[in-house]
């Protein structure tokens, strides 16, 4: 079975061969207080920063989820508000989650095709946490290049962003945000269990004007265990080692950007000669990562069943497009051939 699920997705098939060396090394049932324990949560994290480009200054815990991170930084994180600007499923409830909380969210939601500008969603209170999905798995939509440089020029409020299915996938304007978060299901190419959380000085200075301890996954908390390369709990040591392969094995994220962005030219250009209908008609608005296609519910279903018969996963719609579309990964996992019997797939499909 090959996988164009966007997440879980495809696991990078070396992770076969790492469970076992993991299993092999004692690692895997080694103390999570231990010296070997501190060393590859060190050397994992430090090979994390080196093949992600993330700035010395900004500091990396891993946390067991998004999800996870939504809870942490509505907890440790907020002052006043959280204002939430989202244009899909996961936005929403990025927003619900903080919404129970902290009751007081506010709501900047806008069109599928809309290029979001500035000006726009420009009414910042200060202390306000500004919230953003950089990569809306759900409809297959990214925020525009420089929305989040024009925020940084324009207010010096904290911006939070969900990068879960563009992390490690392409090249992060790390320095333009500060929190960024994802779990490693998606472009990271691993099973789930784990999520990447990145944060800047100035996060960690409103964590500590903050001062929340309340919580087993307060930041301060998580913060203090990871800067002795520990963590609060017993983490998925599993999990960490493989993170700790993969960034070792990826090339550096400049090269795998490239790599993204030419494959995602190739599908959209693909899709529409062969006569099938994106869901983002604005191309400034195309995910690089998720591609989402517009079929009707009974071609969904056609495709969906052919295609599996051929070994093949297709992404279901999500949210709001649920029954309306379906979704094609173009995470860093994938390769070329699969993508090619994808393709071959599809255009013998829209002949019928
Ligand atoms: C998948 C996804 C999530 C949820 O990830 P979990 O690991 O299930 O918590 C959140 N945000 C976005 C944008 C996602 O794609």
């Amino acid at each position: 079975m090959i996988t164009f699920y966007p997440g879980p997705s495809k696991v990078y098939p070396e992770v076969e061969q790492f469970i076992s060396e993991a299993f092999a090394s004692g690692l895997i049932s080694a103390n999570h207080r231990s010296e070997v324990f501190m060393q590859l949560l060190e050397k994992t994290i430090a090979d994390l920063k080196a093949k992600l480009d993330i700035p010395a200054g900004y500091e990396v815990y891993l946390v067991s989820s998004a999800t996870e991170c939504w809870e942490i930084i509505a907890q440790s994180l907020l002052i006043d508000s959280s204002l939430h600007i989202y244009n899909g499923a996961f936005g929403e409830k990025w927003m619900e989650y903080t919404h129970r909380i902290s009751l007081r969210t506010s709501d900047a939601a806008f069109g599928l095709n809309e290029t979001l500008l500035m000006d726009r969603s420009a009414v910042f209170s200060r202390n306000e946490l500004i919230c953003v999905t950089h990569n809306e798995t759900s409809n297959g939509t990214k925020i525009p290049e420089d929305f989040l440089l024009d925020i940084r020029k324009k207010v010096d409020n904290l911006i939070a962003v969900d990068a879960t299915s563009s992390m490690a996938g392409v090249v992060l304007p790390w320095e333009n945000a500060d929190v960024w978060y994802a779990s490693v299901q998606k472009c990271f190419g691993l099973p789930a269990g784990l999520a990447v959380m990145v944060v800047s000085p100035k996060a960690i200075e409103r964590a500590i004007q903050v001062g929340e301890r309340k919580h087993y996954n307060s930041l301060l908390f998580i913060r203090d265990n990871f800067l002795k390369f520990q963590t609060p709990f017993t983490p998925n040591i599993l999990g960490i080692y493989l993170l700790g392969k993969v960034m070792q094995q990826v090339p550096a994220i400049e090269q795998t950007d490239k790599q993204t962005r030419r494959r995602a030219h190739d599908w959209y250009a693909f899709l529409l000669e062969n006569g099938y209908e994106l869901v983002v008609e604005n191309t400034a608005v195309r995910s690089d990562t998720v591609i989402a296609v517009r079929e009707t519910k009974e071609r969904i279903s056609e495709l969906k069943g052919a295609a599996k018969r051929e070994g093949i996963t297709l992404g279901n719609g999500y949210g709001k497009e649920k029954d309306t579309s379906f979704r094609i990964a173009n995470f860093p996992a994938i390769s070329d051939a699969e993508i090619a019997t994808l393709k071959a797939f599809l255009v013998k499909m829209a002949a019928y």
